[in-house]
């Protein structure tokens, strides 16, 4: 059965990701997707270059993750995890333990990405809390980062972006450092650290952590820098006894062409959050990872536990589905595709940068940006994407593409001859 959509009702009464109510952008009707492929209301196909916000890895509408949601929601969708335990929740855990950068031993799994976020903060907070140094209680952040909606990882994403001055009475303020100078393409210099050094030698005695998004920033600027900064904060965060929070939630699983982004620099950070592509963009799941010395200085501490509990934590079905989506992805030759999308990426849209009203064009693993000199017009840009069959939504002058792994050279070329056509014409 196929209903109408009643996108009068959406637009009185609907709010979609920072829109407006009283002036909605428009939104398309999707009754369907299957592989790279969004289906729309009248029956035109889409190619998907958003992989729903990097949440699709395998595609839409895969038999195997559908079978495994399938199977777990016939014997439980949801259980409480407060005094309860589950094969699903335990058999993705020995998973992460075994993927993720040495040492992430101790999990806490929760609904969504802020909320891990929110997590690793209070994981940090009570870890110094229960060395005794409760004053060690800001968070280092780099600018042009994002970490999510919620006030605590709000706290940590660009002052700018983030809005600050909009919710300057209700965000802690958290100590910025620039992002990191030297791109991933460019030659390291010695003095990339300085800033970064600085604010840990003026700030170390008041902060918990550092957090940061490993080698690629995404939703704050799409901006790739230079490993060797990793490797260098994670020594300079050892030196000033600061935790390093690592927040993969957009990186994780294989986006930038290692399986975690911590990996181009061979480090472990104390505390690694995961969500969006955990189930492989099926459900919404999220995970923090961290080491036994934090785990344990937290639960020798004043509260004793750990001191959060969401309703939906360790939910099965997204347990399950995550599980699938691992094993599907280990199965398969992902390096080699995701090295394969980056050459088409590169290919396919390196010629844009010839075009005046273009600044950048830059791809690393799946992930190809193009960033132009103004602002686009979402609405505008968004209408000429879908007339030419293909799902790409910009922001700010950041039109990008991560597509989902199993695009081929065709749907690439489709997507980046949408992005060449729109600035031809306009
Ligand atoms: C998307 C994102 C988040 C927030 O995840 P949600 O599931 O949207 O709450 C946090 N950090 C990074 C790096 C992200 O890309």
């Amino acid at each position: 059965m196929t209903q109408k959509i009643d996108y009068q009702f959406d637009q009185d009464h609907i709010w979609h990701p920072y829109t407006s109510l009283t002036e909605p952008l428009p939104v398309y009707g999707v009754v369907a997707a299957k592989g790279c492929y969004l289906q729309l209301e009248d029956g035109s196909e889409l190619v998907d270059g958003m992989s729903s916000w990097w949440s699709t890895l395998h595609g839409y509408n895969h038999p195997v993750l559908n079978d495994s949601m399938k199977a777990q929601i016939d014997k439980m969708a949801h259980v409480m995890f407060g005094g309860i335990t589950h094969n699903p929740a335990i058999e993705l855990s020995k998973r992460l333990v075994k993927l993720t950068p040495e040492g992430l031993d101790k999990i806490f799994i929760s609904d969504s990405g802020s909320v891990a976020v929110e997590v690793s903060m209070k994981m940090a907070l009570q870890y110094w809390h229960s060395q005794g140094k409760a004053e060690k209680s800001k968070f280092l952040a780099l600018e042009k980062g994002y970490h999510g909606d919620t006030f605590a990882a709000m706290s940590v994403c660009d002052p700018i972006t983030g809005m600050h001055t909009l919710f300057a009475n209700n965000l802690q303020k958290q100590i910025f450092v620039e992002r990191p100078s030297v791109k991933i393409n460019q030659t390291w210099q010695a003095n990339a650290m300085t800033a970064l050094e600085n604010t840990l030698k003026n700030h170390h005695h008041e902060a918990a952590a550092l957090i940061l998004e490993p080698v690629v920033q995404g939703t704050g600027g799409m901006y790739f820098y230079h490993p060797e900064y990793l490797v260098q904060a994670r020594a300079l965060c050892d030196k000033y006894d600061v935790l390093l929070i690592a927040d993969e939630i957009a990186t994780g699983f294989g986006r930038t062409g290692k399986l975690f982004a911590c990996e181009w620099a061979g480090i472990s950070p104390d505390i690694l959050c995961l969500g969006k592509t955990l189930t492989g963009g099926m459900m919404s799941l999220a995970a923090t990872l961290t080491t036994e010395k934090i785990a344990t200085g937290i639960c020798n501490g004043e509260a004793g536990v750990f001191m959060h509990g969401p309703t939906f934590m360790g939910n099965p079905l997204a347990c399950a589905t995550a599980v699938a989506s691992i094993d599907l992805l280990l199965a398969s030759d992902w390096q080699k595709k995701v090295a394969q999308l980056e050459k088409w990426l590169t290919k396919c849209l390196l010629p844009l940068k010839t075009n005046p009203k273009i600044a950048d064009v830059r791809c690393l693993g799946a992930i190809g940006v193009v960033e132009t000199h103004e602002p686009v017009n979402v609405a505008q840009i968004q209408k000429v994407f879908v007339e030419q069959g293909v799902w790409i939504r910009p922001f700010g002058k950041l039109v990008y593409i991560m597509p989902p792994y199993i695009a081929g050279l065709a749907e690439v070329e489709k997507l980046a001859h949408a992005i060449e056509y729109y600035f031809e014409q306009s």
